[in-house]
Formats: structure tokens, sequence, C-alpha cells
């Protein structure tokens, strides 16, 4: 996606979040408990690209930037909480335990791929439900996340899959819960697109644009 898009995207998604939020219940939203979990941090870099930048890096900007936008573009509708907000470590048990002592409603979990093969490619969704509710409101969150991602930003779709991931198989309580793989650093292309700064800003508000549009306000 080229500038002008990425600008012309964020303009509609401005005029998309405020259309609906002037229209529907701000209640629900409010009410609603979000936690974000960049992946990764401090020691654990993740993927790395061959230029050199950092998959915890990405996912921090991201998440970040989900929360900018939520207070910025929609006035606060969602109670936000990253389960880190600078370069840390935090074990894979303590983000689901801040999950848990937040009573999230929805979890998500922000991640990049990375293989062998360097054409691999696309965005992929996982979620490991635990109960009939959580099965249908996280494949809704998930397909909705990778809708955006596809059909407004155009990464290549890889598909909603089951994954035995630990921050999803510890997450019993929340309603939706959700861990995104957004594209592969082995791959030159998605590499420079996840780089971006105006990428970052786009695919968190497909994100958040996503988590407004389930919760049915
Ligand atoms: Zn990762």
């Amino acid at each position: 996606m080229n500038t002008l898009n990425q600008i012309t995207f964020l303009l509609f998604c401005l005029v998309f979040l405020n259309l609906t939020y002037a229209q529907n219940s701000k209640d629900q939203a409010r009410s609603t408990i979000v936690v974000i979990d960049p992946g990764h941090g401090g020691k654990d870099s993740g993927a790395t690209t061959r230029k050199g930048i950092k998959e915890k890096d990405i996912a921090l900007g991201i998440a970040s930037k989900i929360v900018v936008l939520n207070s910025k573009l929609v006035e606060n509708p969602l109670m936000l909480f990253l389960t880190r907000y600078s370069d840390t470590l935090i074990s894979l048990n303590d983000r689901t335990q801040l999950s848990k002592k937040l009573k999230a409603d929805i979890f998500i979990s922000i991640h990049c791929n990375q293989a062998i093969n360097r054409t691999a490619s696309g965005t992929e969704v996982f979620i490991y439900p635990k109960n009939e509710v959580q099965a249908e409101e996280s494949a809704y969150l998930g397909f909705t996340i990778q809708k955006g991602l596809v059909d407004i930003l155009g990464i290549k779709k890889r598909g909603l899959k089951y994954g035995n991931f630990q921050v999803l198989r510890d997450n019993h309580d929340s309603r939706a819960t959700v861990l995104l793989e957004l594209g592969f650093l082995s791959q030159t292309d998605e590499a420079t697109y996840l780089s971006k700064e105006e990428s970052q800003n786009a695919i968190a508000l497909v994100i958040l644009q996503s988590i407004i549009k389930i919760l049915g306000v």
C-alpha cells in the first residue's frame, strides 16, 4: 500500500470510527477491557528482518499505536492495557495473569512470523478456545481482524487456525483471545512493510476497528 493509500485509509477510518460511535451506544465499549500483548521484549527479540529490525519492536510499535488511536480518534472508548509498555521481557505466565487480574474481555497477542523459506508470506491468526463462547467470539474477532488486514491493507491471507500457544491456552476467562502473526519478517516485502511507521498505524487501526466492530456497537 503506498503512502497516499495509507493516508486515505487513515482518513476513512477516522470518519468511520467517529460515525460508528456517534450512532451507537458507547457504554458497552467503555466497559470492555482489552489487553494487547506485544510479543517478546528485552533479551527476547523474536524474529528479525535482514536489516535488523526486531519483531519485539514492531509488536510494541503497533500496540502503542492502538493506545494512541483509541484516545485520539475515538476518545478512549475502550479500556486498553498493554502487557508491556517498553522493551522489557515479561514471562508468558505474567501476560496471562495480567489478563486474568484485569478480567479482560478481549486479549490480543501481536507477533510477526519468520520461516526458513524466504518466500513464505502472509498473515495467520490463531485461536485456542476452551469453551463455546470463547470459540465463537475468538473466531469472529480473528476473522474480522484478518479480513481487515487482507481486504484493506492487501496482506496475503494464510487463514484462521488453532494454535496451542501458552498465552491463548492459559487464558480461560476472556471472551475472545487471538494471537496475530501479521506477516513474515523473513520475506523482504513484508519485512519492509511491517517496519514502517505508517504501516504500523494502519494495522493498529484495523485492529482497533475490528474490536469495535465485534462489540456490536
Ligand atoms: Zn513472536
